[in-house]
């Protein structure tokens, strides 16, 4: 049985709207929905520019809908988190009333049987709206909105910005050599495949030598040196971003392990301050106690605490620069 390991990556962030689709949201907790006019047309959502001409709007707005007519649709039936809605539901394409373009929302039908392109749909509004797409929950078949019991009101300022929370989940298969490598390193160990072609070292399970296209399994296997020098590094600053939890700048290093070719990147180095950090430095691994492990974040890359500087002269060989991987 293969084993998966299932990841996500999210990037918050927020963006500024602009006077056009700053005004569209507004609207939206007024439980209006606005289109813009550009020549004969009016277009839903609003846009800035003629999508004709590229020229500039001028900011004449007008409202459109509430209902609508389906015009294209597809059928979402195994919703995930990221979906609007947490049952089936359709996409669809709706051309509001007295707009000239389409504007993309669910619509919550019940069933993909009572989907149908030319149906009239009209939103089911949020009691609490906060100027963003979703205000509207979905559109219902009907022609009426559907208003929910106490209503969260309009929003008192013009709504200029907007959270937006991107992230993709995704699973990884396992391999056994991979599998084998994170329980050499909780023991404290780097677990290294050596190809006998070509003789070259991998770490991190990698299971082939990709210049041999040759397996590398148990036989291959091999413990990697503890000690290394550092032949790059980087000082970051960083970015208060949300789930960032340093706050100073700190040093990454990429260490060359003795006796090897096997280049770890961006590793940790202790007890060092930034202004000492220098390529040729001598580094030793410090794995973390059976009582620190306890501690380490869920999100820590085994038990590698880090690099601690050994005292040994530096190497200075001006080609170390050069290695990185
Ligand atoms: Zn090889």
């Amino acid at each position: 049985m293969v084993q998966a390991v299932q990841s996500t990556i999210q990037f918050p962030y927020k963006r500024s709207l602009g006077p056009v689709v700053g005004a569209f949201m507004t609207a939206l907790t007024d439980r209006r929905i606005i289109g813009i006019r550009s020549g004969d047309r009016v277009i839903v959502p609003p846009l800035e520019w003629n999508p004709d001409t590229g020229d500039e709007l001028a900011h004449d707005f007008v409202d459109v809908g509430p209902a609508g007519t389906v015009v294209s649709w597809s059928w979402v039936a195994r919703p995930t988190v990221q979906h609007p809605l947490d049952h089936p539901f359709a996409f669809a394409l709706v051309q509001l009333d007295g707009a000239d373009t389409t504007l993309l929302h669910a619509v919550d039908a019940g069933s993909i049987d009572a989907m149908s392109t030319g149906m009239r749909v009209a939103p089911r509004w949020r009691a609490a709206r906060i100027g963003h797409i979703t205000d509207i929950e979905a559109f219902v078949p009907g022609e009426e909105p559907v208003m929910p019991a106490g209503d969260g009101g309009p929003a008192e300022e013009p709504v200029t910005m907007m959270d937006y929370n991107a992230s993709i989940t995704y699973s990884l298969p396992v391999t056994p050599n991979a599998l084998r490598a994170e329980q050499a390193n909780a023991e404290g160990r780097f677990l290294g495949l050596r190809c006998p072609e070509c003789g070259r070292t991998y770490t991190g399970g990698k299971g082939y030598c990709p210049v041999d296209a040759l397996e590398l399994t148990t036989e291959h296997e091999l413990d990697l040196p503890q000690h290394g020098t550092v032949t790059n590094y980087t000082i970051i600053t960083p970015v208060q971003y949300p789930g960032q939890t340093e706050t100073d700048p700190f040093a990454r290093v990429h260490v060359w392990l003795d006796d090897t070719d096997v280049i770890l990147g961006y590793q940790p180095l202790l007890d060092t301050p930034n202004d000492d950090v220098r390529i040729g430095m001598r580094v030793a691994a410090v794995w973390a106690s059976e009582a620190e492990k306890a501690d380490l974040a869920a999100t820590a890359e085994g038990s590698l605490l880090g690099w601690m500087p050994t005292g040994e002269p530096d190497d200075d060989d001006p080609s170390l620069v050069n290695r990185i991987q």
